[in-house]
């Protein structure tokens, strides 16, 4: 299933690393490189609009 990138408003993703399963809620429109905080492990690098995201989407928080 291909994700809406047109919704107008953002939100925040629960994503778990792909590495220790560490859960992270992050902002969909992150602007800076987030890092797992177990292991370091990169899990949203920014992308001009949409970040790029590397763990497992879990779930979306409204
Ligand atoms: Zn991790």
């Amino acid at each position: 299933m291909k994700a809406k990138v047109l919704t107008p408003r953002s939100k925040f993703l629960e994503i778990e690393c792909v590495k220790c399963k560490e859960r992270i809620i992050v902002f969909d429109k992150a602007s800076t490189l987030i890092k797992c905080e177990n292991c370091g492990e990169e899990i949203v690098i920014p992308s001009g609009g949409h970040a790029y995201i590397i763990g497992k989407v879990l779930r979306v928080l409204d």
